[in-house]
């Protein structure tokens, strides 16, 4: 069937309206009428080519919230009027060990299906949630719990497990000191998610133009990082620092701020290489990583704790034909904390 869509020409253009094909209902299929789609940094980075070339047009959005219409003969997780979401991934090998070990975003068996810009299993190119409709594999269709509104349901779809993930792999929870950089779609995530697991979180922004918001939303502490009397304030106090930051840091600075076995995690994922000093982790057998969204047993959990929290993303609502100035507005760091697209607006 073909329905409306927001898409990228090419790399660089504005988007603009547009129609797509989306796959027939098939067995294991779920038909969804969108109404709700986060604007993701990472959906910029691609648009843009940051990230390499793309196939395009694109039609980004991976942080899709909607409403079940039509199921195939084989589904049974959800049913016709449910309210569902769908993140990053709408497909894996589902046999490889990260598949069965719940981490399907690490696919070993051909990788991952991306929302879009991907190749779906039918070889065609996945198109995302900037859109009236998508079908996807129930599989990758978590159930929005009762009580997490819409709209602001659909950024945990991407920025909420891709911050939970981590928050969860290394422990944190009460006593644990975290530290969040960059306080935008991610970031913001990470200081609600995190203060509701019980750490004290510190916010580490370029400013502290946002600073009563990063308090109200769960930050205990705010510090600029233009200024450099942080680094030298906060050196050796971390357990965890997150960082969301979509442009490249200094490693070593951030490295500094970890306690002895303390982890540097970046999510942000700017296309320019880190440097980073080896004595920076020599130095309190300090750790750098990285993590990638989260699998999808993990995501409904991440839902469901939002949920028992009451936990949402602090949305600005907008129809799809401010998507162009909204990533104008990402781009120079003026979100507060997530566009998400009125998908009734779209066609
Ligand atoms: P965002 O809303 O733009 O937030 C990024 C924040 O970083 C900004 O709000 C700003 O916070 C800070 N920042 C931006 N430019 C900076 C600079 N030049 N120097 C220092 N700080 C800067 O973006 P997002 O949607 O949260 O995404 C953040 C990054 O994560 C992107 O690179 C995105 O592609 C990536 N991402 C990764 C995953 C994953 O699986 N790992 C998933 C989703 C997104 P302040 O104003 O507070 O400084
Ligand atoms: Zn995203």
């Amino acid at each position: 069937m073909r329905v409306p869509a927001y898409a990228a020409p090419a790399a660089g253009q504005p988007l603009a309206p547009t129609t797509i094909e989306r796959r027939e209902v098939g067995a294991n299929d779920v038909l969804i009428t969108i109404e709700y789609a986060g604007i993701c940094h990472s959906d910029i980075h691609t648009v843009n080519g940051d990230w390499g070339p793309q196939p395009f047009p694109v039609v980004p959005g991976h942080e899709i919230v909607g409403v079940v219409a039509q199921v195939g003969a084989d589904v049974t997780g959800q049913q016709v009027g449910d309210r569902v979401g769908v993140g990053c991934m709408v497909g894996s090998c589902g046999r490889c060990d990260n598949c069965r070990n719940g981490d399907e975003q690490y696919c070993s068996g051909g990788g991952m299906v991306p929302t879009y810009a991907g190749t779906d299993r039918d070889g065609t190119t996945t198109q995302g949630g900037y859109s009236t409709h998508v079908v996807v594999d129930a599989d990758y269709v978590l159930t929005v719990p009762a009580g997490i509104d819409p709209a602001a349901a659909a950024p945990l779809l991407c920025a909420g497990i891709t911050t939970y993930a981590p928050l969860r792999k290394w422990g944190v929870g009460p006593g644990t000191r975290v530290a969040v950089v960059g306080l935008g779609g991610l970031g913001h995530m990470a200081v609600k998610l995190a203060h509701a697991m019980g750490a004290e979180v510190t916010v580490l922004s370029q400013s502290l133009k946002k600073q009563e918001d990063g308090l109200r939303l769960g930050a205990d502490h705010y510090f600029a990082t233009s200024d450099p009397e942080t680094f030298a304030a906060l050196a050796s106090s971390f357990d965890l620092v997150v960082n969301t930051v979509s442009a490249p840091i200094d490693v070593d600075a951030y490295l500094g701020l970890l306690a002895v076995d303390g982890t540097l995690v970046n999510v942000g994922a700017p296309p320019e290489p880190l440097a980073v000093n080896v004595f920076s982790l020599l130095n309190g057998r300090r750790s750098f990583a990285g993590s990638m969204i989260g699998g999808i047993a993990l995501t409904q959990e991440m839902l469901d704790f939002c949920a028992e929290h009451h936990i949402g993303s602090e949305v600005e609502v907008i129809a799809a034909d401010q998507v162009n100035e909204a990533y104008e507005r990402v781009l120079a760091s003026d979100v507060r904390y997530r566009f998400v697209i009125d998908a009734a607006t779209i066609g």
